[in-house]
């Protein structure tokens, strides 16, 4: 099996965070794979994916996660970022999180409609993830719609048994749709 197919055979996918379903490495995400010359190496699956839908990871970068949710590999919720920014992304959900502030900083109420918790337990607001992804699918979308569409012509008959699949756990209602 290439590694393509035992990256997407490996997802649970949702409209929100695809989840990495197999082995994790600090709770991320991860894949053993072989060079060429037979060694193994451990690659993290939301930096593979990364770089196969968006691009190659500049150096001395680490991919960070919009949702927080380090098993995810949805493209859309990854962006690359210093380690500094990442330290200053989670001090300020935490922030955003904290305490018995009854709005978020834009504004929005924390009701219970509005609010989710992220993995690292703080407090956000649905409005402006919404908000930000939506900028950020504006700005990416296109690049990552063209690969994956790449992608999907190249392996026509996994993507049809895959919808097969994902229609078949629509309807068990898997995802709450
Ligand atoms: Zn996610
Ligand atoms: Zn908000």
């Amino acid at each position: 099996m290439n590694i393509e197919d035992r990256f997407f055979s490996r997802v649970e996918y949702s409209d929100d965070c695809w989840e990495w379903t197999e082995g994790l490495s600090s709770g991320y995400g991860c894949m053993h794979l072989r060079y060429v010359d037979g060694k193994q190496f451990t690659t993290l699956t939301h930096r593979w994916s990364y770089e196969y839908f968006i691009g190659p990871i500049p150096d001395g970068y680490c991919i960070c996660h919009h949702c927080d949710n380090p098993k995810c590999v949805n493209p859309f919720h990854l962006f690359a970022g210093t380690h500094r920014d990442n330290m200053q992304d989670m001090v300020s959900k935490k922030r955003c999180g904290g305490s018995k502030k009854t709005h978020c900083p834009q504004g929005h109420a924390y009701t219970k409609e509005n609010t989710f918790i992220t993995k690292i337990g703080a407090r956000s607001c649905k409005t402006c993830r919404s908000v930000y992804l939506k900028k950020w699918r504006s700005k990416n979308g296109d690049k990552m719609k063209a690969s994956a569409k790449n992608w999907q012509t190249k392996n026509r008959e996994y993507v049809r048994e895959y919808r097969k699949k994902y229609r078949a756990k629509l309807k068990e209602g898997k995802y709450g749709l």
